[in-house]
């Protein structure tokens, strides 16, 4: 056991051999990509969406934040990926939002790389073309996103991502 002025205690003259590569190395940003699900609010309009996304990507863009945006069947569905606090910082700006209700954080997880580089707030609305999708991640006739478990939230994100990818963009993804 080390005495409290070993200068290994201190953590300053650490020989690097002895630590495992993450310690030292550690790159400076922790990325995340968080998800959660909502309930729209029910005096939400066409004009709110409109607002939510200029501020968005105006917003991420400044945060270093990317990320995918969902509506489908009365709930949002959204990831945002970026560092740690920026994401977190956004995420309590989005829960204080009156235009949705009952937030569930569905997942939270420390990724290598993103997946929506490029997006700063990629946009997807649920249609005819999309719903089976939607369906396949739903227990019942409607979709439900605020049950689903982390590893469905980000297995029905990546699929939505790349379907939006498919048809050349998520402004014009039905
Ligand atoms: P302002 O626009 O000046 O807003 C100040 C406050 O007023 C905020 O608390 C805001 O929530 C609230 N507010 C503003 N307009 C309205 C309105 N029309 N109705 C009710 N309350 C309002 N923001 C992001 O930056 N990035 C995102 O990815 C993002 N995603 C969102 C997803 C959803 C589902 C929702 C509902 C909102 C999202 N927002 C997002 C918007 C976010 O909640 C804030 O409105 C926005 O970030 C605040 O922008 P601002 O700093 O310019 O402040």
């Amino acid at each position: 056991v080390l005495g409290p002025q070993h200068p290994r205690s201190r953590g300053l003259a650490y020989d690097k051999k002895l630590l495992p590569m993450h310690r030292l190395d550690a790159p400076m940003t922790v990325l995340v990509r968080l998800i959660y699900a909502s309930k729209v609010a029910a005096h939400f309009g066409p004009m709110d969406m409109h607002d939510i996304l200029d501020k968005s990507r105006r917003n991420n863009i400044e945060h270093g934040i990317s990320g995918l945006l969902i509506l489908a069947d009365g709930y949002f569905f959204q990831a945002l990926e970026g560092d740690r606090a920026a994401v977190h910082a956004t995420y309590a700006r989005i829960l204080k939002d009156s235009r949705h209700t009952g937030s569930v954080m569905l997942s939270s997880l420390e990724i290598e790389k993103r997946q929506f580089s490029g997006w700063s707030m990629g946009y997807v609305l649920s249609s005819e073309k999309n719903k089976p999708l939607f369906m396949s991640y739903s227990s019942n006739k409607y979709f439900a996103p605020l049950e689903l478990r982390a590893a469905a939230a980000e297995s029905l994100l990546a699929e939505i991502g790349a379907h939006a990818r498919h048809l050349g963009g998520t402004e014009t993804a039905t």
